[in-house]
């Protein structure tokens, strides 16, 4: 005799029943598109470790991300890739008010009045050595000008019309920082800062620093990304960034980071939870599909419903376009 606690298989038997399981349904709207934003304005470059994605120029933003919009696209993150810009010590260029990134905000806030803009604060593609901040003369990181100068880009950002700053860096206090700087300039009522607050120095960020060109000139990002298996650190990490005055948490990478992502859930319940699925499971997942591993559309909804099972409300993904073509709303 079979329980009648053990019968189960009624309660999913059709597809929508299937679908009533998840306690939340990916939407066209939880999804932020990363673009790639160069210097040269006419640039439509393809970047061949992630499979469909380019870097783009200014000229080319209303070609490319206007068949998007209409397909639904709600949100991007900018990306600045400066490729013949004056590199120094303290990244001047990354708040050139010729620079790619601002232009780039500038032209979508008129091109698209209701896309949302986030634009990711880092400072890596535009020093000398390709660290996020300033250095002390034995290499390591400088932190209290390094916050400064991070505040100091935010600003410029949100002043050019940037719906959202995200630093990228995990410097040490720069959410206090650019918040302070946000209040003092008259735009924290306007720009809302979304913290990479548990990013990984993960092997899985090869195809985004050969599209963005930010691989450090000497040594790693190890003494500021946090180390795969500290998981009390990305707690700490988490709760500190919620108490400094970010508006939404992230998590980076997301499938090895399912438990940090539920971790977030429960530690900054009353926030939005970003996670940032990143360029190598992007190209991980396209590869598997290319070698017949399996489906790609199959795989891409499993693994980006992962991180919503586990928690998130909001994905970063190079997958968006093909979402939009996937979902109906
Ligand atoms: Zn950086």
């Amino acid at each position: 005799m079979v329980e009648i606690s053990s019968i189960l298989q009624g309660g999913y038997a059709h597809p929508l029943s299937r679908e009533w399981q998840g306690k939340r349904a990916l939407t066209k709207s939880m999804f932020m598109y990363p673009l790639f934003i160069t210097d040269d304005p006419d640039a439509h470059v393809v970047i061949p470790s992630l499979p469909g994605q380019c870097r783009w120029g200014v000229n080319k933003l209303q070609e490319f991300v206007g068949p998007l919009v209409q397909k639904g696209l709600k949100s991007v993150i900018l990306f600045g890739v400066p490729l013949t810009c004056e590199k120094d010590a303290r990244g001047t260029p990354a708040d050139d008010a010729n620079g790619p990134v601002i232009l780039a905000i500038k032209k979508l806030r008129s091109l698209f009045p209701d896309l949302f803009i986030a634009v990711d604060v880092c400072l890596c593609e535009y020093t000398s050595h390709g660290h996020c901040g300033v250095l002390n003369d034995d290499g390591t990181i400088n932190t209290p000008p390094s916050v400064a100068r991070l505040a100091e880009v935010s600003v410029a950002y949100a002043q050019a019309g940037a719906h959202c700053v995200a630093p990228s860096d995990m410097m040490d206090g720069r959410i206090k920082a650019i918040k302070q700087g946000l209040i003092d300039s008259g735009l924290a009522n306007k720009c809302l800062l979304m913290s990479y607050s548990a990013k990984f120095a993960s092997a899985l960020y090869g195809p985004f620093r050969d599209a963005a060109g930010s691989a450090p000139s000497f040594g790693n990002r190890k003494c500021y990304q946090l180390p795969p298996q500290a998981k009390g650190l990305a707690r700490r990490a988490i709760k500190r960034d919620v108490n400094e005055g970010a508006d939404i948490i992230m998590v980076k990478p997301g499938l090895p980071y399912l438990d940090i992502i539920a971790d977030a859930a429960e530690l900054a319940a009353d926030f939005p939870l970003a996670v940032y699925q990143v360029s190598g499971e992007y190209a991980m997942v396209v590869a598997g599909a290319n070698a017949g591993v399996y489906d790609l559309k199959t795989m891409a909804f499993e693994t980006t419903e992962s991180l919503v099972r586990a928690g998130a409300t909001l994905i970063l993904s190079y997958f968006t376009p093909q979402f939009l073509d996937w979902l109906e709303a």
